[in-house]
């Protein structure tokens, strides 16, 4: 459990001022001279030593991902930051914009600097306006301080920093359906290889990473990536800020060490479940994209990459999902199908055309109106849209579906007797 003095984002409920001032006073900034006494290649090397993993979902080593960039080459670099927060149950990055905004502006100068990137953009979502507000003021004021700009931080480094908005589309999390939009197209992925590495914003090298892994950097390079490391568990280090919603008594954002007992966080950060731990009947762990965890499985299971892969599910974005006994694990899932299908962006048939399907068959699900022969049919067809699709859109709204049949698919299927015998 996280002690006191290791929380990374100390205003995180925004009791204080999120502007320089305030910031100042919880260490942002403080170290940044110092931090570019380092070369580019000390950082990123100290970065991957800290075992710092994206915290957009993936999971990805942001060392090994910031390692890839061309080194040596004539090339504008950019560096672009995923704040299009559109994953459901998530709503960590939008508490660090509004409350912890020079956290993550000063993650993108060192980020930017380890990278060779002069030019950061952080493509936001248009709905998080007042957060806008907020970060615009914030680099304001790092401009302002000379912390951004020419020779930024009196160095030879010239950084600048843009907020471009986002119009709403779930699909424009994916790193280069948001470099197509940001390139003022329409935001739908593109075919990898090339990656964005290599090929990424306006053909240029770009690395794309996540509010939270940026604004992380700071602290790792001021408190050590021994430091992190010791924080969490084997191969999954660090903190990291779990989003807790649903069936509830208090849902909340809240900052701990990766590892953390599931039922630990719920019982004392969300007030534990509606009607108690025994009301429990499930957890969507990473935000809606990955399969969900039965009761039975979330007694003892640790919040961390490698624990939940191992069940067959996902840490995602760490948006924790509860869903008790009295609301329908059925009408959960076909909630979130109808979701993806919306936010489906056409381009590969066994999404465009598969989302569709999955969403008409779980509406019938929910009325108990098919077969166990539908049942299986259902199953099979998630398995021929994960894993043959361009982006992971097909993927999340495969896995959804397959973990409600994995776990309740008797349950299910004894609804559908019953609702039998009584016709
Ligand atoms: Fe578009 Fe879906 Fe294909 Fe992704 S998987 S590219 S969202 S059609």
């Amino acid at each position: 459990m996280i002690k006191k003095n290791d929380i990374i984002f100390s205003n995180l409920y925004g009791f204080k001022s999120p502007l320089i001032e305030e910031a100042s006073k919880r260490g942002d900034w403080k170290d940044i001279k110092k931090i570019f006494k380092k070369t580019p290649v000390d950082i990123i090397d100290e970065i991957t030593k800290s075992g710092l993993r994206g915290r957009g979902g993936a999971g990805f080593s942001t060392g090994m991902k910031w390692n890839f960039m061309p080194k040596g080459d004539k090339k504008q670099h950019y560096l672009v930051i995923n704040a299009d927060e559109g994953e459901p149950g998530t709503c960590k990055d939008r508490d660090i914009i509004r409350n912890e905004p020079h956290k993550l502006i000063e993650g993108c100068l060192i980020a930017g600097y380890a990278i060779n990137a002069s030019k950061c953009y952080i493509y936001i979502r248009g709905e998080f306006y007042n957060e806008s507000i907020i970060l615009q003021k914030a680099i304001d004021e790092a401009y302002k301080k000379g912390y951004l700009g020419k020779n930024c931080c009196g160095s030879s480094f010239d950084f600048d920093v843009f907020i471009h908005y986002g119009s709403g589309a779930y699909v424009c999390g994916e790193e280069t359906a948001l470099i197509e939009s940001l390139e003022g197209k329409k935001g739908q992925p593109r075919l990898k290889p090339p990656f964005p590495a290599n090929v990424g914003l306006y053909g240029m090298p770009t690395t794309v990473n996540n509010v939270e892994t940026i604004a992380v950097v700071p602290t790792i390079m001021k408190r050590g990536y021994n430091w992190f490391s010791s924080l969490g568990t084997k191969n999954n280090s660090g903190s990291k800020i779990f989003c807790i919603s649903g069936n509830v008594n208090n849902p909340c954002n809240v900052e701990e060490e990766l590892g953390v007992p599931l039922k630990y966080l719920i019982q004392k950060y969300a007030g534990d479940v509606v009607g108690g731990w025994n009301n429990l009947l499930a957890i969507i762990p990473g935000g809606s994209s990955v399969p969900l965890l039965p009761k039975n499985m979330c007694e003892d299971v640790l919040m961390d990459f490698d624990s939940l892969k191992n069940l067959g599910t996902g840490l995602g974005t760490a948006g924790i999902i509860v869903i008790n006994k009295q609301t329908s694990i059925v009408k959960v899932i076909a909630r979130l199908s109808e979701f993806y299908k919306h936010e489906s962006c056409g381009q590969c048939t066994p999404c465009r055309e598969g989302t569709g399907w999955l969403m008409r068959m779980m509406e019938r699900v929910v009325n108990n109106d098919v077969s166990r022969k539908e049942i299986e049919l259902l199953e099979e067809v998630t398995r021929q849209i994960e894993g043959h699709t361009i982006c992971a859109l097909g993927d999340a709204a495969a896995w959804p579906i397959q973990g409600l049949l994995k776990h309740f698919k008797e349950d299910i299927l004894k609804n559908v007797e019953r609702k039998s015998k009584v016709a």
